[in-house]
């Protein structure tokens, strides 16, 4: 837990969120402002920074929170309609939550610009 974090205060519950999948030391949760009729984050429970930070994780929690984003698509009913997984890490990449999180979008033709 980092206070000054925005999505760890949302792991502790010291802020409202959306939440639709929570496990194996993971959650899921809508995002605020969606790009897609399907828009929810994944994010490890434990903070890290960004991708960039993920040998804070263990081997099982990486592990995990793949197995974790291809369940939370599937609960939200666009497996077989498709999705896209990203991540941004950066400046250049316009990262605004520095806790690293997986954008998981889905629900219609996504653009090829997003
Ligand atoms: P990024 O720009 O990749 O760092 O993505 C941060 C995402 O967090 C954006 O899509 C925001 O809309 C989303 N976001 C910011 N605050 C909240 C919040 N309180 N609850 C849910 N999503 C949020």
């Amino acid at each position: 837990m980092t206070d000054d974090c925005l999505f760890c205060r949302i792991v502790a519950g010291e802020i409202p969120a959306d939440v639709v999948r929570r496990g194996d030391g993971m959650l899921a949760f809508r995002d605020i402002a969606p790009k897609a009729p399907v828009h929810v984050l994944v994010i490890p429970e434990r903070h890290v920074h960004s991708i960039a930070g993920v040998d804070g994780l263990d081997s099982d929690e990486r592990a995990q929170m793949l197995a974790f984003i291809a369940d939370v698509a599937a609960q939200e009913g666009i497996e077989e309609s498709g999705y896209r997984v990203t991540t941004n890490h950066g400046p250049d990449a316009l990262q605004s939550v520095f806790h690293l999180h997986w954008h998981v979008m889905g629900g219609t033709t996504l653009s090829e610009s997003m």
